[in-house]
């Protein structure tokens, strides 16, 4: 794993030793991360580096998970999506499983943080494990709607935390409590991100069977109902009536995310008969995520809901030109025609999509933009001084901090 010195040559001396002095700070004080899965989507993906980070920084952090069983997730995953505003059914037994499996987590979970810092829904109700310490929520979904039945059920738990963080200003909500924007970050030296020899690329292209003889169209998604695949492969049929190209859809699942596998099977099912979409079901693999996201002609993510995105800053770090749609946190990344296209529909997508493979130069000018707004913005280094910020902010209640 990269060491903090390596993020010199990217993101200059100075910003390393920021964060050198904001450790210093917080020397003494352990920072208890606590989710529901070391594995699949952004959560798991930022805290296997930030933590590693922050201890090299010399900041006791540290990662717990919860526990859960399959009843659980089905309805946190309820929660999940209705949180993100989408039609969803939740009865008095969600609660109750909801309730019955925080319970033991309460029981089970040992809590020695100076700062608490819980994220998402799942672990939420282990606030009432608070005594003296300091409780932070960190929400990574877009609840800009939220499912009123659920977020108030939340409120009960998150109004007892001591402040909230936030992916992107239209997500704050109305609480009695503090409220941070923190947006997320990528690593630039992962094996996810970092820069791969062309031989590496084309062995992964190699091992699932894909040519290289036409562009590549790609989303790299959980096989999730928000992440529209089943839209992605109508932009791709629409492209191809004009542009030959071929269609990577490839994702893994999430131990948290019971959805995955029907999901799935509906995307294999629209499609079949067609042998230039490659649906590639990948192991937790970031290098050929990394050569998969190289390979690509254009990157897609066409959401209907998302918190951030990650795959997009990951994309536009590659200088891929990438056409995502315009919701969540995507905008925050995507100044439209500047650093990529937004779109709001299949036919905007695949009208976007067809110009950036007619226009070649447009697409290329787009991707250097794309990188450098990502370096500005949305680095690991970045993230790790709003956290630390975050924290030492806890123990000045008096004074309002921006970050
Ligand atoms: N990802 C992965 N394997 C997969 C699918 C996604 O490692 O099969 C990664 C992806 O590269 C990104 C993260 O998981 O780093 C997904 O984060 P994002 O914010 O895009 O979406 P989420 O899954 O959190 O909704």
């Amino acid at each position: 794993m990269a060491r903090i010195e390596e993020y010199i040559p990217i993101v200059g001396q100075p910003i390393v030793d920021d964060l050198r002095l904001l450790a210093e700070r917080l020397k003494g004080k352990a920072i208890q991360n606590i989710n529901s899965t070391s594995v699949g989507g952004g959560v798991a993906e930022i805290l296997h580096r930030i933590v590693p980070l922050l201890k090299e920084l010399g900041v006791d952090a540290r990662w717990d998970l919860i526990k859960g069983g399959e009843q659980f997730f089905d309805v946190t995953k309820k929660f999940h999506n209705a949180l993100h505003g989408m039609p969803t059914e939740i009865s008095q037994k969600d609660f109750d499983t909801f309730l019955d499996t925080s319970r033991s987590n309460i029981e089970e979970v040992s809590i020695y943080g100076d700062v608490v810092f819980i994220h998402d829904p799942q672990p939420v109700a282990l606030i009432k494990k608070k005594k003296e310490n300091k409780w932070v929520w960190r929400c990574h979904i877009d609840v800009s709607e939220p499912n009123q039945k659920v977020w108030e059920f939340l409120r009960g738990f998150i109004d007892g935390y001591d402040a909230a963080v936030f992916s992107a200003p239209a997500f704050s909500q109305r609480l009695p409590i503090r409220q941070f924007l923190i947006s997320p970050s990528i690593d630039p030296l992962s094996d996810k991100n970092k820069e791969l020899p062309q031989e590496a690329i084309d062995s992964v292209l190699i091992k699932y069977g894909i040519p290289k003889d036409k562009p590549i169209i790609t989303q790299i998604s959980r096989f999730d109902r928000l992440k529209d695949p089943l839209g992605v492969i109508e932009v791709y049929k629409q492209v191809k009536r004009y542009s030959d190209c071929r269609l990577i859809l490839a994702g893994g699942g999430a131990s948290d995310d019971p959805e995955g596998m029907e999901v799935l099977s509906e995307v294999k099912e629209a499609a079949k008969d067609d042998a230039d979409i490659h649906i590639l079901l990948l192991p937790q693999n970031d290098i050929e995520i990394n050569a998969l996201q190289r390979a690509s002609t254009v990157i897609l993510q066409k959401s209907i809901k998302e918190g951030f995105g990650l795959t997009v800053a990951e994309a536009l770090w590659k200088a891929k030109p990438v056409v995502a749609s315009h919701v969540g946190g995507i905008p925050l990344q995507i100044t439209h025609k500047y650093s990529g296209l937004l779109c709001h529909s299949i036919e905007g997508a695949s009208f976007a999509v067809k110009q950036l493979l007619n226009s070649p130069d447009y697409a290329r000018r787009l991707g250097e933009s794309g990188r450098e707004h990502i370096k500005n913005n949305f680095l690991i280094t970045r993230h790790l001084r709003d956290y630390m910020l975050l924290f030492l902010s806890l123990y000045h209640t008096e004074d309002i901090v921006y970050l």
